[in-house]
């Protein structure tokens, strides 16, 4: 018996009504504050997420499902948006359109991690991504909009941290500080930490192993180090949100995995998800357009667990699937021939319409309603077609009317639509 591969899982019938809910919810959403649907391709080169993610960084280094194709060229499964929403915006010189671009997108990725529950190597996420607006307020727009959608979604525990990375002017400042910090510590840090602490030292903030979180307790923060200018732009972010009723903590630890970030970055925590408890997370990438080539634009964006909103409200939605308004329980030659007729008529017409070309007995097909918790059944057979009218029985109330042969799908339609 061949079975998943290890990390990765199947979305079944009975949970993709809930995966179809947090969508439809999402996209109705998102459009509505401006943002347009791109579709974008599961591999892209390798470079492309090296250059981006950071060589320095836990997905670069050690997660990235990363194959030589038959050219010699290196390709891997994207294990983030953000990368290729960018090349698009550069390649399709979308830009030059305007360079005000909102993007919305759905989709897989891929991370070669630890699995456990809420990490898995294929995860879904929901992005949104404004290119070209360096304004303050877009922050707290994009923020804003996050947090509306865990509400419409009833995600309980909600809690919004924020911090600034910075820029290139201030950075190096704060980084130079953290190295002193680490040198004067005599705490021991993970081999990966020692290695990148020269390098890239903002990457040891960033260190899941507790040996490591606990010498950095005390680390200095970036906060403290920030130019002018970021330090304007993180106080314009908060007061915005402050004026939307957002409430946020300042995380001054907050660096995420990934090296493209500058100034705002934020992470949106839940108290029903244990361990794994961030639901989403995003920030500015001000320089990742034009380092990758394209013009100098800023960016943000954000991305949200899909798997992990999915399982935060999946108690509340059990069995939000594809009932059928209307079940045919058809017996009889003649009987089924009417019942094809019938549905393909009325699932044409927007009825959710199921039936059962088997020749079980009345008894099996009521109860195969059951189990598809059917609003209703329409029952037909021998004495019904004699008799020129079929049953129709409410499931809920067990009320039961006649309904004529002819004309019974305008009928039908006059009841269910
Ligand atoms: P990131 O792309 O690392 O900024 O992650 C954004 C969000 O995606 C996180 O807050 C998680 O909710 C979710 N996420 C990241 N990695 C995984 C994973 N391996 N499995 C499930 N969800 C994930």
């Amino acid at each position: 018996m061949i079975q998943l591969i290890r990390g990765v899982k199947d979305i079944l019938p009975g949970e993709i009504g809930l995966w179809q809910k947090i969508e439809k919810t999402a996209i109705s959403l998102f459009e509505s504050f401006g943002f347009c649907e791109i579709r974008l391709p599961i591999i892209e080169h390798t470079e492309l997420f090296a250059r981006s993610i950071g060589q320095d960084t836990d997905i670069v280094e050690k997660e990235m499902y990363t194959f030589l194709n038959k050219k010699d060229e290196m390709i891997t499964l994207r294990p983030e948006a953000t990368a290729s929403i960018v090349r698009a915006y550069i390649q399709h010189r979308l830009y030059a359109i305007d360079p005000v671009q909102k993007f919305y997108t759905i989709g897989p990725m891929f991370r070669r991690e630890r699995p456990q529950k809420g990490r898995y190597r294929q995860f879904y996420q929901i992005n949104a991504e404004v290119l070209g607006v360096d304004s303050p307020l877009t922050d707290a727009q994009l923020i804003f909009m996050l947090v509306e959608l865990l509400k419409r979604l009833s995600v309980p525990d909600v809690c919004v941290y924020l911090n600034s990375l910075g820029c290139p002017v201030c950075r190096p400042g704060f980084k130079k500080s953290l190295q002193k910090f680490m040198s004067n510590t005599t705490a021991m840090l993970c081999s990966d930490c020692e290695r990148r602490k020269e390098k890239n030292p903002l990457r040891v903030l960033d260190c899941k192993v507790l040996a490591c979180r606990e010498a950095m307790k005390d680390a200095p923060s970036i906060i403290e180090h920030l130019c002018n200018e970021c330090e304007e732009h993180f106080e314009a972010v908060k007061n915005s949100l402050n004026d939307l009723n957002i409430q946020f903590e300042i995380d001054k630890r907050l660096v995420r995995g990934l090296d493209y970030y500058t100034r705002t970055t934020f992470e949106v925590h839940t108290g029903s998800l244990g361990a794994q408890s961030a639901v989403a997370g995003g920030g500015r990438y001000d320089r990742l357009i034009e380092s990758l080539g394209g013009p100098s634009q800023p960016a943000i964006g954000f991305a949200i667990g899909f798997d992990r909103l999915a399982e935060i409200i999946s108690s509340d939605n059990a069995g939000v699937s594809c009932k059928p308004d209307l079940f045919i329980a058809a017996l009889g030659e003649q009987a089924r021939t009417n019942a094809l007729k019938w549905s393909c008529a009325l699932s044409l017409s927007g009825i959710k319409t199921e039936t059962d070309f088997s020749d079980k007995g009345l008894k099996g097909q009521m109860k195969k309603a059951d189990r598809l918790a059917a609003g209703h059944v329409l029952i037909i057979g021998d004495n019904e077609l004699s008799e020129g009218s079929a049953i129709l029985r409410n499931m809920m109330t067990k009320e039961q009317v006649s309904v004529p042969i002819d004309g019974i799908v305008e009928k039908l339609k006059s009841i269910f639509v």
